[in-house]
């Protein structure tokens, strides 16, 4: 079934971009593995010619992703860090990019230790304050890089309010939407021009792929993402593609169920005596809740909490867990904590960690699908123990 704008979005999940086998009328996309796909002449083929530039499999859930997030195109990539690789060299030496101050640690370091070899400037901004962005903006600026929530203190930035600055700057405006997934937010919808996605997350959801994703809006960008995948050589395999795309086709319901666990338990542990403060937009004591009722669609799965105490508290507590797994990464249907000070976020400098807000005792989880009353069971006895 082809693309439809009419389709409501749990539909598209499961039918956008699936290419039937018309061998054997199958459900779903097959894999197809080929490297290289036959020429009938010297000018005609059905397609593809080459994995690299381009495969059935991978281009269905392309075909898939562009609709999710009411896009033009799509490319599938190998992993988040090669869609960040491939969007990054649309800009050159000289050119100005203003990111968050508290963006995912591994953009931080590709930003700040790789790209700054190459000339390219990119500033690191609490783009909560949005003077300080219009303040920052430069003649050679390129692109604001937004990312809403940050990682891993759930902080909002305003998207229309980002956009507005960069368009008005001549710049184009870049979302890394991996947080919340096309379901929970659509930054198109605010006018920003490039989407990422690191579909290791919750649009794979099943915690056994790495894959990324860039998805444009106009055609300029989507030739020039096209070219670039080829050129760079960042897509990812078939197998990868059809993982993913398989992942998709739940990504609705598993949304709804990570988020009211997420909920239930930013609840329990902002209650807790043990734990200091509770970090999830859906909180009404969250700083920026008005901003994420007004720009998203749920308030996801993301929940960060400072224990009370030190680093062997938080250990202690983390490391009590049963059901909670100690482990990088999220967006799994399984449930994760994470330690961003020698986890997620290490590669920044202490002092950078600091002044983001990142302090010793910051605990960050990934709400899982499990039942809610063994989520809760499970963090009762960690913080007894
Ligand atoms: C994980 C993540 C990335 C990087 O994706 P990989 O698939 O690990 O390369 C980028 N941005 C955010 C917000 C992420 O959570």
């Amino acid at each position: 079934m082809s693309s439809s704008e009419s389709l409501r979005f749990e539909t598209r999940c499961i039918h956008t971009g699936v290419h039937k086998d018309g061998a054997f009328d199958s459900a779903t996309t097959p894999i197809y593995t080929s490297s290289t796909f036959g020429w009938s002449d010297l000018k005609t083929n059905k397609g593809y010619e080459y994995t690299r530039s381009g495969n059935p499999t991978r281009r269905a859930l392309e075909e898939n992703l562009a609709a999710l997030e009411g896009g033009l195109d799509c490319r599938a990539t190998a992993t988040g860090m090669a869609a960040i690789t491939t969007i990054m060299h649309m800009f050159k030496s000289g050119d100005h990019i203003i990111a968050g101050h508290d963006i995912y640690g591994g953009t931080y370091r590709l930003f700040e230790a790789v790209y700054s070899q190459f000339g390219i400037d990119v500033e690191f901004v609490n783009q909560q304050d949005l003077d300080r962005v219009r303040k920052a903006v430069k003649p050679n600026t390129k692109a604001i890089w937004i990312e809403t929530p940050s990682n891993p203190l759930l902080n909002l930035v305003d998207i229309a309010g980002l956009v507005e600055i960069a368009h008005k700057a001549g710049a184009i405006a870049v979302a890394d939407n991996t947080f919340l997934s096309p379901y929970l937010q659509r930054p198109f919808e605010f006018g920003v021009d490039i989407i990422l996605h690191s579909t290791t997350k919750y649009l794979n959801g099943h915690s056994d792929v790495v894959g990324g994703a860039v998805i444009t809006r106009q055609k300029e960008h989507a030739e020039k993402i096209g070219y670039l995948v080829n050129s760079l050589g960042t897509p990812c395999s078939p197998f990868d593609a059809w993982l993913v795309l398989r992942g998709l086709k739940t990504l609705g319901p598993r949304m709804e169920a990570h988020q009211k666990n997420a909920m239930a338990l930013a609840r329990f542990l902002e209650k807790h005596p043990k734990i200091e403060r509770v970090y999830y937009p859906g909180l009404e004591s969250h700083p920026h809740h008005a901003l994420a009722k007004k720009q998203q669609k749920g308030f996801g799965a993301m929940v960060t909490a400072d224990i009370k105490g030190s680093r062997a508290t938080a250990e202690k507590a983390m490391t009590s867990l049963k059901i909670f797994s100690l482990a990088e990464s999220l967006g799994g249907v399984e449930s994760l904590v994470a330690y961003p000070d020698t986890m997620s976020h290490a590669t920044m400098t202490e002092e950078s960690r600091r002044a983001a807000g990142i302090s010793e005792r910051t605990m960050r989880l990934s709400v899982g699908i499990e039942h809610i009353d063994d989520l809760i069971a499970d963090w009762k006895q960690a913080l007894e123990a």
